[in-house]
């Protein structure tokens, strides 16, 4: 049986850009449901959380497995608590599971790719830009100042 895995638009997402098996610039971040729980698509491999200031995670390394990225994605904070990731479905895998996953990875390559249309109609295309590690930066702003 044939798995969205075998999907033109999932081995686009999964060599990443340039076939560098680094995640395409322009990715959408995460999405969260109501209860600010991150919602995965089945088979994804790259982290796009948001931090505070809005860039993607400068993680753009694609994980081995989805596992592995989940792991990983817990050690992010949404407002000071550890990232949580919404619970895998009933009958993972399943039909719908593929349809999602499809659509999913349809949606995001054409999100990606209009994106590159509109930064390549720009008279100065940015190089690409590698952010700083922001979220593993100490944050010490936050505690008070002993007075000496
Ligand atoms: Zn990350």
């Amino acid at each position: 049986m044939s798995s969205y895995k075998d999907t033109e638009d999932y081995i686009w997402y999964l060599n990443g850009a340039g076939g560098t098996r680094k995640r395409h610039l322009g990715m959408p971040p995460f999405e969260r449901n109501e209860d600010g729980e991150i919602e995965l698509a089945p088979g994804e491999v790259y982290c796009r959380f948001s931090n505070e200031d809005g860039d993607l995670c400068y993680k753009t390394d694609a994980f081995s497995s989805e596992s592995n990225l989940k792991t990983y994605i817990k050690k992010h904070k949404i407002n000071g608590n550890p990232a949580r990731i919404k619970g895998k479905r009933q009958g993972a895998n399943n039909i719908d599971d593929m349809n999602v996953a499809c659509k999913f990875y349809a949606k995001l390559r054409e999100i990606v790719e209009k994106g590159d249309e509109e930064e390549s109609a720009e008279p100065m295309p940015t190089p690409s830009k590698r952010p700083a590690p922001a979220e593993a930066a100490p944050r010490q702003d936050r505690r008070p100042s002993l007075p000496l």
